[in-house]
């Protein structure tokens, strides 16, 4: 049941806080039974606050053993204690506060707070972890200059981590050991961080650019150390990257990584203390694909970066996530494109971007950028805040340049260096480098929703006119029907028929600089004077703004494109949308049958592409990647029967592959890669082209094929070709995946990075033995329902990758989720809470699945206890 004192927090309610916490010092002692925890907390009264203002310390889930001030220890009626915290009644106005409290790590599964992973304590304090540690002032701008003192058993935790510099360790009686930590930077509690325990590490050092030494460490379980070579080498080209494009440079004498086993999220930023889910860690060849260790080099530098977006400039509140998140990962894509390939990377992140964050904004849970309320911050680590957060980020560079852009991030990281912001203030150091009026950009903060784009082209020979009329709609998400029209930087082309670019002479009707038209209307018309002859209008390149064009281009548009564009991402685009257009009718339930003819010339456009010289494998690759289930299903939209999708990707599939069945064998064959594994983008997208044009050739069902994906697993001499062959047989064949995976399972399943691949790929099969098979891997003795990496490994892969099985008509998909995500609810409704956006999508299928779907949510909602996270989910996606 919903409980009655659900909280909702409004950001219009943002006070500041009566009391700071300049400094905090720790002593804490590591027990099997237990961690004491004891705290010196100097508190001040802010300037303005009446005398007698009680002070209310956020507390969770700990046994407090005694308090005091100064040296006066507190008895009843000073204060007051309760599940959520402790509430001192007359506090001085200046004051020393010691704490001792008790927590038990052994006993949290929650993975928030201290807890224990393989053995080894470690903390997750973002967002609201800190409160399970000790009595605190729990809010994102109460920041703090933090000393810690840990002490521990020497073989039950020879290492002893915490953040900022180490400054004394030694030995004590009994076998135990200290070390003490100091952060000279102040600090909100979210990114404290300890961990003890018994790890391997690697070490190298930087140098930074004005002559300092810091000493990178990365640790990790006994035995996998050597895994981490290739994080380290991902860190160390992340720091050097961050001082050259946005001149930051380290700050703290030592960088510390620690990679854990059982971490809810991908990492964490502490300052100077990085935990790291193992899984974007560890890595080698023979256990990781190459989409692997881009993901691991993408974290390590997100994780990095955050050293100075998020740390040195925090967030003022939660609200404000998207102020340290979106810019991260903006910078973290801005990284990988100057480290691989700047278009490559561009199509897989809007690919990313139209996969998670488009669904979610045409859904229950749509919410801006920076909401304006929320009942659990937990819930609010979206794609809209991360992915979409970064989109507007990347607008701001586009409609300033990337020099403005850059002056503004610099005026921003020195204006509030060591303070907690918001996104006005953000936006304003824009505003002031610009001089440009940023207010109607804002509204990409505060409004929910994508702009629909439609566009209306005409040309007039005679006059060498070219009109563009452009219109924008933003459909009302819940709880806001009324929408204003948004600035959308449009970067643009006139394609001339053979290809370049059209220039003009002069332009009317909106602002036009160079390859980029600003509109900050609903409706728009551009003129252009003086264009030579007819051109296809190439818009939003580089997708340039995070919208849907719902105008639905000619074919011939579309292939001229595909064919011609300059800009690689609409190059791509276009093929998509090709086939797109041409299959939608067909995909209602109730459509025209499907016109295969009309392939005809999508495949000799592909066909050309790859041929094409100019175009690199990883381009071509992307191209073989024809448009996959949810892009269909997010063209139909609604009343979506799955099986009925499927079955129209998979002869669209069949139809191209047998267009290009002999080139693409030709490709698979003559693909030629060097004798040593090497991570890096070139190797990696000669793969996957080899990959791609083989799953291909799959949709063919042919035995001749299958035979060749056999092989390519029995011969393939990383992880990536291996992992790739297993994915087709189990999407095209999976009978004779059956004893692929079963080899797989007895020869490489041993480290668990694996082990999860092998969850993932039988999770990912498409019949109706899955659930039973499911039911079976969750027997085996290696899975675990309290450790994520399982969960998302099993369950992740079945809802996101197997939308047959998950949204089965009889509803024993929906009600298999159901199930776990109760079960994992009583123990991590963090985890709980996010694996309940499976359901996002529920109110899209047909009506029979809609019901089925329902009823497994009312279910959930209906549970006994269910925690606050997972009933604002539940609660909302219902709606
Ligand atoms: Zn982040």
């Amino acid at each position: 049941m919903r409980s009655e004192e659900q909280k909702i927090i409004y950001l219009q309610d943002y006070k500041p806080s009566d009391y700071l916490i300049p400094k905090t010092e720790m002593w804490v002692d590591f027990t099997p039974e237990r961690t004491r925890i004891t705290t010196d907390l100097h508190i001040e009264r802010q300037v303005g606050v009446e005398d007698g203002t009680p002070l209310e310390l956020d507390g969770e889930h700990l046994e407090l053993v005694s308090i005091a001030i100064g040296d006066e220890v507190l008895g009843a009626g000073q204060y007051e204690l309760s599940e959520s915290g402790l509430k001192l009644l007359d506090p001085p106005q200046s004051f020393v506060l010691s704490t001792v409290v008790d927590v038990e790590p052994e006993k949290n599964k929650s993975l928030e707070g201290l807890y224990r992973s393989s053995g080894n304590w470690c903390t997750q304090c973002e967002a609201e972890g800190f409160r399970r540690i000790t009595y605190f002032l729990d809010r994102p701008d109460v920041m703090s200059v933090f000393t810690v003192k840990m002490v521990a058993d020497k073989d039950l935790a020879p290492v002893l981590l915490s953040n900022g510099n180490p400054v004394d360790s030694g030995e004590m009686s009994n076998n135990r050991h200290f070390a003490e930590w100091h952060d000279p930077h102040p600090k909100p509690s979210y990114l404290f961080a300890m961990v003890a325990g018994k790890l391997d590490k690697i070490s190298e050092n930087f140098t930074t650019k004005s002559g300092k030494k810091v000493d990178l460490n990365i640790y990790a379980e006994p035995g996998k150390a050597e895994l981490c070579r290739y994080a380290m080498d991902a860190l160390i080209r992340s720091m050097k990257w961050d001082e050259e494009r946005f001149g930051c440079e380290y700050d703290l004498d030592v960088f510390n990584i620690v990679a854990v086993s059982d971490f809810n999220a991908g990492a964490m930023e502490n300052k100077g203390l990085n935990i790291f889910n193992d899984k974007y860690v560890l890595a080698d060849p023979a256990t990781a694909t190459d989409q692997d260790y881009a993901l691991i080099e993408r974290i390590i530098a997100h994780e990095y970066f955050h050293n100075y977006t998020g740390n040195r400039v925090t967030c003022r509140d939660w609200f404000q996530l998207c102020l340290k998140e979106g810019l991260t990962v903006f910078r973290d894509q801005e990284f990988s494109s100057d480290e691989r390939f700047r278009d490559v990377e561009r199509i897989d992140d809007v690919k990313g971007l139209r996969q998670s964050q488009f669904v979610e904004d045409s859904g229950p849970l749509a919410h801006p950028p920076r909401p304006n309320q929320y009942e659990q911050i937990d819930n609010f680590y979206t794609t809209t805040v991360y992915e979409k957060g970064a989109e507007v980020v990347r607008m701001l560079m586009t409609l300033l340049g990337k020099e403005t852009f850059h002056e503004g991030v610099d005026l921003y990281l020195e204006r509030h260096d060591g303070e907690a912001a918001t996104i006005e203030q953000f936006i304003k150091c824009f505003e002031d480098v610009s001089k440009r009026d940023l207010s109607q950009f804002q509204k990409w903060y505060t409004q929910a929703g994508r702009p629909q784009v439609s566009y209306t082209t005409a040309y007039d020979a005679e006059s060498k006119q070219f009109t563009l009329e452009l219109k924008q709609t933003v459909p009302a998400t819940p709880g806001e029907s009324e929408k204003s029209p948004m600035v959308l930087p449009i970067k643009f082309g006139l394609v001339s028929n053979n290809g370049d670019d059209l220039g003009w002479d002069s332009v009317e009707g909106a602002e036009v600089r160079d390859d980029l038209i600003i509109m900050d209307k609903e409706d728009v018309t551009v003129q252009f004077h003086g264009v030579s002859s007819a051109p296809v209008v190439s818009l939003f390149r580089e997708f340039s703004a995070p919208v849907t064009i719902q105008t639905k281009a000619s074919l011939e548009e579309d292939l001229h494109r595909a064919r011609l564009d300059g800009d690689p991402f609409n190059r791509w685009e276009s093929l998509q949308s090709a086939i797109l257009n041409i299959v939608s009718p067909s995909m209602a339930v109730d459509g025209p049958a499907l016109d295969l003819d009309l392939l005809d010339q999508v495949a000799s456009a592909l066909s050309q592409t790859l041929d094409s010289q100019d175009m690199s494998p990883s381009f071509k690759a992307l191209s073989l990647r024809l448009p996959n289930y949810q892009d269909y299903a997010q063209r139909v939209g609604e009343n979506i029967n799955p099986d009925h999708i499927k079955s129209i990707k998979r002869d669209v599939d069949r139809a191209i592959a047998e267009r290009l069945r002999g080139q693409l064998v030709s490709l698979y064959s003559a693909l030629h890669l060097p004798d040593e594994y090497e991570p890096n983008a070139e190797q990696s997208g000669m793969r996957s082209l080899r990959n791609q044009s083989l799953s291909l050739l799959a949709a063919l069902n042919d035995k001749q094929i299958f035979e060749m994906v056999e092989t390519h697993y029995n011969e393939a001499q990383n992880m990536t070709d291996r992992q790739a062959a297993l994915a087709i047989m189990c999407a095209y064949a999976p009978d004779r995946a059956e004893p692929l995976l079963a080899h797989f399972k007895e020869n490489f399943a041993e480290p668990m990075t694996v082990f999860d691949k092998w969850l993932s790929l039988n999770a990912s099969i498409d019949d109706d033995r899955t659930i039973d098979r499911i039911h079976s891997l969750m027997a085996d003795d290696r899975f675990s329902l309290e450790t994520p990496n399982r969960v998302y490994a099993l369950f992740g892969s079945f809802t996101q990758g197997n939308p047959t099985q998950f949204a089965r008509e009889d509803g024993a998909g929906f009600d298999l989720i159901a199930d776990i995500i109760m079960h994992i609810d009583k123990f991590n409704p963090q985890v709980a809470g996010r694996f309940a956006v499976a359901f996002r999508i529920w109110k899209n299928f047909e009506s029979k699945r809609q019901n089925a779907a329902r009823t497994a949510l009312e279910r959930i909602r209906d549970m006994e206890n269910i925690s606050p996270n997972l009933s604002e989910m539940v609660n909302k996606t219902l709606e």
